[in-house]
């Protein structure tokens, strides 16, 4: 009689809500391409790479494409393949003249958030300035208990300071040991690997796991929405639920997939149900010790 009353005491309790965190990208994931953000940003790269580095012009167009297809940011790619530069000025070159004004107040995604009591943690390749930035010209800035950016991942890499600093500045300078990635990439048996990126960011599935183990994570019980596809499927290798946004194409690794971010209810109606079924059970919860207490 003990045994049969407790299998069903424990049946009870046991349910667990699927999720308890939801994790998002910030740039065209709560925000969409149309405002123009993500392009001015690609125009600043460009400047940059030819003002501040010294690249030629008609370079940049495929250079930032290939180092942004191989290593998840442009920034990350002009590291590995030998410039030197400080990311501070790097960052506020590149973030500090975007056209934020674009940006609105979202009251509509504020309230779509805030009615779901599920941790909220910010996953971006950005730097905090910009996160900040973003987040309060959207009105979303109390909507995230967390934030994972570029300084959380790459804590003491402010500029470029890597030990042996004198020396590569001069071999940069020189362009004695800069990676020539037009040409790797214009060879069709490219047998060398390409160089590795000192920067930590997504789509790397470490970046993933540090960003979870510092957020404390379990991704098995969390949803992850981002705009890029191959930060959805490295998402999904480390065992994320994946919602592709920006777009209603579902595509491999993505459980999901939202033209906006807006659509979060009529798409994801699971999320309100699940949280309701949360509720339900902490309160079946204290039901259940109340009544162990009274037996
Ligand atoms: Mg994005």
């Amino acid at each position: 009689m003990t045994m049969e009353y407790d299998d069903r005491y424990h049946q009870v309790q046991r349910p667990k809500p699927k999720y308890d965190c939801l994790l998002f990208d910030l740039d065209d994931t709560l925000y969409p391409l149309s405002t123009g953000l993500e392009k001015a940003c690609r125009k600043n790269i460009g400047d940059y790479m030819v003002e501040k580095l010294g690249i030629d012009e008609s370079k940049i167009p495929r250079m930032c494409d290939l180092l942004y297809k191989n290593y998840g940011t442009t920034m990350a790619g002009l590291r590995a393949i030998g410039y030197k530069f400080d990311y501070d000025d790097y960052h506020s070159f590149v973030h500090g003249r975007l056209p934020y004004e674009k940006l609105k107040q979202d009251p509509v995604l504020k309230k779509l958030l805030l009615s779901l009591p599920l941790r909220k943690v910010l996953f971006t390749n950005a730097d905090k300035i910009h996160v900040v930035k973003a987040l309060s010209r959207l009105g979303l800035e109390d909507c995230f208990e967390g934030i994972i950016c570029f300084e959380t991942l790459n804590p003491n890499q402010h500029s470029s300071d890597d030990g042996n600093d004198i020396e590569s500045e001069v071999e940069s300078s020189a362009g004695a040991r800069l990676f020539d990635i037009l040409l790797h990439f214009s060879q069709l048996n490219a047998g060398e690997d390409l160089p590795k990126t000192p920067v930590l960011c997504k789509p790397s599935e470490y970046a993933f796991e540090q960003a979870l183990r510092i957020a404390n994570i379990n991704p098995h019980r969390t949803m992850f929405f981002d705009d890029s596809v191959r930060n959805i499927q490295a998402g999904k290798h480390v065992g994320l639920h994946t919602v592709l946004v920006g777009t209603s194409q579902r595509i491999k690794g993505a459980d999901f997939a939202l033209e906006s971010i807006h659509n979060l209810r009529e798409a994801l109606p699971e999320l309100w149900e699940d949280a309701k079924k949360s509720e339900g059970i902490r309160y079946s919860g204290k039901v259940a010790i109340e009544a162990s207490v009274t037996a």
